[in-house]
């Protein structure tokens, strides 16, 4: 039987930690962090996103903006208004939510930013600097996860992690920070993806399995070993008889049967989910502190 992995006490601690610090800057006058969001349309998804980030910013005391701009922005706007922020002395650093509206460039726009201020860690000047092992500003689901093995002082060294998909934002840096010679790290990492044959036999050798597919409860008993460390990271919404809501939301795991042979697993929601707030506002407090580009 596994031990949960409780993402969402994890991320309150954190939370709880940065709090302490802003209130000692307040104290001696220092400069209070700032994060500043973009949306651009009106995805309800996205603006749930970007509500709680606010939310968590206004919650532990720093300064945010949320910036909104209509669906019909064009790329060149958005240039202009990322431009502004780059210049803007008073903001530490911020995000541009995605998905972005089709006729934006993504990749134009993660590339405008300036890598300072570039909290979500996505310019390639810092995903660069993450495959270094150099300060930087980690993605934050990645980050999150490195926390959560840290905090449930999970040992990694010398371990086989496998990671089962290779997106940029989950699967590829986790594949890169495991491998890393760090507390968090020192692991032979297996990166499997759609184009991997059997799978399975990946997935059994591994001591600690990373899963962000996309595809609910995917990875069954079968395809683990015991006293694997599971970390889930996938989170779909389900149609569900047995919620008020008709929804719930379910991982790449099948839960109930892996949690039965696992070490640690963390729980869908409740889990990684939590931890990506808590990752950007340490990214934040990085930027306002100059930890990273001095
Ligand atoms: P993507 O769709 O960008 O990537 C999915 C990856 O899974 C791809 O690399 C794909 O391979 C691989 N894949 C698909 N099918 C298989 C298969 N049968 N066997 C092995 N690999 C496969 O997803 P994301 O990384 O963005 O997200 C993954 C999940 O994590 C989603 O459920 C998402 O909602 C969730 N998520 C949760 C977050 C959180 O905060 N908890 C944050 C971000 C994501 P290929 O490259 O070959 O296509």
């Amino acid at each position: 039987m596994a031990e949960i992995i409780d993402g969402k006490k994890i991320s309150n601690q954190i939370q709880d930690e940065i709090l302490l610090e802003v209130s000692d800057i307040k104290k001696n006058g220092g400069k209070i962090p700032h994060l500043a969001a973009i949306l651009v349309g009106n995805d309800g998804a996205s603006e749930t996103y970007v509500a709680a980030k606010v939310k968590a910013c206004e919650k532990i005391g720093f300064n945010s903006s949320l910036i909104r701009l209509p669906e019909n922005t064009s790329e060149q706007e958005l240039l202009n208004k990322v431009n502004e922020l780059n210049n803007d002395k008073d903001v530490d650093g911020y995000i541009v939510q995605l998905p972005l509206p089709k006729n934006i460039n993504e990749q134009n726009i993660i590339e405008a930013i300036a890598p300072e201020k570039d909290v979500d860690g996505f310019h390639p000047q810092n995903v660069g600097r993450m495959a270094l092992n150099l300060p930087t500003y980690i993605p934050a689901t990645p980050f999150g996860i490195i926390q959560l093995l840290e905090r449930y002082n999970i040992e990694t060294s010398g371990k086989h992690c496998v990671v089962v998909g290779r997106s940029n934002i989950v699967g590829s840096p986790m594949s890169i920070l495991m491998a890393r010679n760090s507390k968090i790290g020192n692991c032979t990492v297996t990166l499997t993806h759609s184009k991997t044959p059997n799978l399975k036999e990946h997935t059994l050798k591994a001591d600690i399995l990373i899963v962000a597919l996309g595809k609910p409860e995917f990875v069954t008993a079968d395809m683990v070993k015991n006293g694997v460390v599971v970390i889930d990271v996938g989170i779909t919404r389900v149609k569900s008889e047995q919620t008020k809501s008709g929804f719930k939301l379910l991982g790449d795991v099948k839960y109930d049967e892996v949690f039965a042979k696992a070490s640690f697993i963390t729980p869908v929601p409740g889990g990684v989910g939590p931890m990506t707030i808590a990752s950007l506002l340490i990214n934040t407090l990085k930027a306002s502190k100059k930890e990273v580009y001095k």
